[in-house]
């Protein structure tokens, strides 16, 4: 077969934990995968968090095995910094052309030991993982848990000085790589391509995202990281140690003003998290949480939201109506306090540092190429959701994790098992699929080991 073909039994799009499950489910089984992701590493929003409810978990410390097994299975083609162009039937299942995109570096050479990073003299500004808040080379290895760890140089930025091809010890750098068209034959398809959160920007009530010390559920989930851009939690303004910390929940959910109307299921969980992690790195702080209902609807949940309360964070049942700023950037937040009998009551209180949580948006549309339509939440629309929770109106075409709507990281994993298995009994009912046989079947992965 030519090098820039690949014939597959299926195509996983999107290599976030759900995406990188299904294909090592699949994999697990015999069956070859072919795992296509448009970022330069594998790990989706998972690897960015600092630790995970309700078992407070070291995230990177449960992601990085993941994605080290996906990238090392025999079984498993792993593509990042790809696009897939188009998607077309065919009498066996589809034919997706994809781009790779040119990271200017051999993949094939690089050994990662960020040479050319310590050479390269200019620093731009790192939005994807860090908010603008810190920077890093123009050649670089994405982050310390990168899969692959291969550097990636930004064309738009070099100086074209050369230091990076100096200090490079394999002599990987190409200035001239060209991007790479390949053709994947898959029988079947899983479309795990995530989501988004709703921008900072999005409310004028809340600032518009100009605050400073308004940040988003993301960003303190780097502030909280071991591996964040800081190494401690302090507020954008001024570097100062937040002595008070407030949350705001359904900042981006249930909100008929930004057309998201449904739950995003994860906020209250994770802004819970996040005050007990925030008690621990900032013991003196006073945290709150306005919410309008707290919704701690899995195993463990109810517990956690329970042991929060008795570690002394402040829950306020009331609806935020507005943020403004002091002289000193300190936000003040204007909320409508309801009592049990219903009756409401105005406050205002100061805070050093307020984060929004967040909701949760469909991270990608998959009606112009694949032909699979989304729900009137812009979510992958499932038609018979009790029934078959991860099968999409197209034949062959199956969903997992938050493509489908918002969900957490266990549920994510489940869906991604249930979507391998259906992935996997279309292929041994689908024509001229031969099933995996005790001589085919590999190695299993590492991960559950
Ligand atoms: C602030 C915050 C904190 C959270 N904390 C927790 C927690 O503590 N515990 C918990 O259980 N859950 C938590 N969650 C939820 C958790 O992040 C998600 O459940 C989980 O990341 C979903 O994984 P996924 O694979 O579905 O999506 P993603 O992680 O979004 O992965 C999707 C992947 O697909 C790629 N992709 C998208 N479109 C394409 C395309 N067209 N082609 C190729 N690739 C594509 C993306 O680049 C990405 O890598 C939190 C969420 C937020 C916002
Ligand atoms: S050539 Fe570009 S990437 Fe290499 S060191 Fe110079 S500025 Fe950095
Ligand atoms: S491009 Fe060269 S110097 Fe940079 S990480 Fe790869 S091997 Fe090291």
């Amino acid at each position: 077969m030519p090098p820039n073909k690949l014939e597959v039994d299926t195509l996983v799009v999107g290599g976030g934990i759900s995406g990188m499950q299904t294909a090592l489910d699949l994999a697990d089984q015999g069956y070859q995968v072919a795992l296509v992701e448009r970022k330069s590493s594998i790990g989706g929003k998972m690897i960015d968090l600092s630790k995970v409810f309700p078992t407070l978990d070291c995230c990177s410390c449960i992601t990085t095995p993941k994605m080290s097994a996906t990238a090392h299975h025999d079984k498993i083609k792993l593509m990042t910094y790809s696009e897939i162009q188009s998607i077309n039937r065919n009498p066996g299942g589809f034919t997706a052309q994809v781009v790779k995109k040119p990271r200017y570096v051999r993949e094939a050479d690089c050994t990662g030991c960020r040479s050319c990073e310590l050479a390269c003299p200019l620093d731009i500004s790192e939005d994807e993982h860090e908010f603008g808040r810190t920077a890093h080379r123009v050649i670089y290895v994405p982050f310390s848990t990168a899969v692959p760890q291969k550097a990636v140089l930004d064309i738009d930025h070099c100086l074209f000085c050369g230091k990076c091809l100096q200090a490079c010890p394999a002599d990987a750098i190409d200035f001239t790589q060209q991007a790479e068209n390949i053709e994947i034959d898959a029988r079947s398809i899983v479309l795990a391509t995530g989501f988004e959160t709703t921008p900072l920007d999005a409310k004028k009530e809340y600032g518009a995202g100009k605050f400073r010390n308004v940040i988003s559920g993301m960003m303190m989930e780097r502030l909280l990281a071991p591996t964040g851009p800081y190494g401690r939690v302090m507020r954008p303004s001024d570097g100062k140690m937040p002595g008070s910390i407030a949350y705001i929940q359904c900042a981006g959910s249930r909100d008929e003003t930004l057309g998201v109307t449904y739950c995003s299921r994860v906020c209250c969980m994770y802004a819970i998290k996040q005050a007990m992690l925030l008690s621990g790195a900032l013991p003196l702080a006073e945290i709150t949480i306005y919410y309008m209902d707290i919704r701690a609807f899995g195993k463990g949940y109810e517990q956690f939201y329970q042991n929060a309360k008795a570690m002394g964070i402040e829950f306020i049942k009331g609806k935020v109506a507005r943020i403004q700023e002091d002289g000193d950037q300190n936000p003040i937040v204007r909320v409508e306090l309801v009592d049990e009998l219903g009756q409401t009551r105005v406050m205002e209180r100061q805070h050093d540092l307020i984060v929004l949580s967040v909701g949760l948006l469909p991270g990608y549309n998959p009606q112009a190429l694949y032909n699979v339509p989304v729900a009137e939440d812009g979510f992958v629309n499932i038609p018979n959701f009790n029934v078959v929770p991860t099968g999409t109106s197209q034949e062959g075409i199956f969903v997992t994790g938050t493509a489908a709507g918002p969900m957490d990281i266990v549920d994510s994993i489940m869906m991604a098992g249930s979507a391998a298995a259906m992935a996997a009994a279309y292929l041994q009912s689908s024509n001229g699929h031969t099933s995996p046989t005790p001589e085919n079947q590999p190695a299993r992965s590492m991960q559950y080991a």
